[in-house]
């Protein structure tokens, strides 16, 4: 499967996009309300309109700001530390900003293999860190020029 490093004008795009107030995602159930995509314990009554979120939409046209590559064993012998690992910097981050995520992972797990894409550039570099700090390993973050993309790997 093709997947596009996500774009400046892609950033762009969903950044300048207007939605109007309140919207539901009906994919994750975010609400743009007060100018912003927030996840509420309560949704909002009556008419809304319901319009896919910016990372949704990423997630959707395959456009991820930070792709992750992990080449180690431990993509077998620890999956489960390693996803854990995962989800709970996404969560930190999502406590900043909801549409920061993990968008898909794949994983070869006999070849120690796998690829995660997140929807915001520094989430994958914030992993990969995460990686490192627990297991060591080799770490490589490479910035795009020009454009809000991150590639890391992470070896061991
Ligand atoms: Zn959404």
């Amino acid at each position: 499967m093709k997947t596009n490093l996500y774009p400046a004008r892609g950033r762009l795009y969903l950044k300048n996009k207007k939605y109007k107030e309140p919207t539901v995602c009906p994919e994750c159930g975010l609400v743009f309300t007060g100018g912003k995509w927030k996840r509420l314990e309560e949704k909002p009554e009556g008419e809304v309109n319901m319009e896919l979120c910016p990372a949704c939409r990423c997630i959707r046209d395959k456009y991820f700001a930070g792709v992750l590559r992990i080449n180690s064993d431990l993509v077998r012998t620890k999956n489960e530390e390693i996803k854990n690992l995962i989800r709970n910097e996404e969560e930190k981050t999502q406590r900043v900003n909801p549409l920061r995520r993990v968008g898909k992972i794949e994983e070869d797990v006999e070849k120690g293999k796998m690829v995660i894409y997140t929807t915001f550039e520094h989430l994958a570099a914030r992993i990969g860190k995460a990686l490192a700090r627990a297991y060591k390993g080799e770490l490589e973050i490479k910035y795009k020029a020009g454009v809000k993309a991150v590639r890391v790997w992470w070896k061991r």
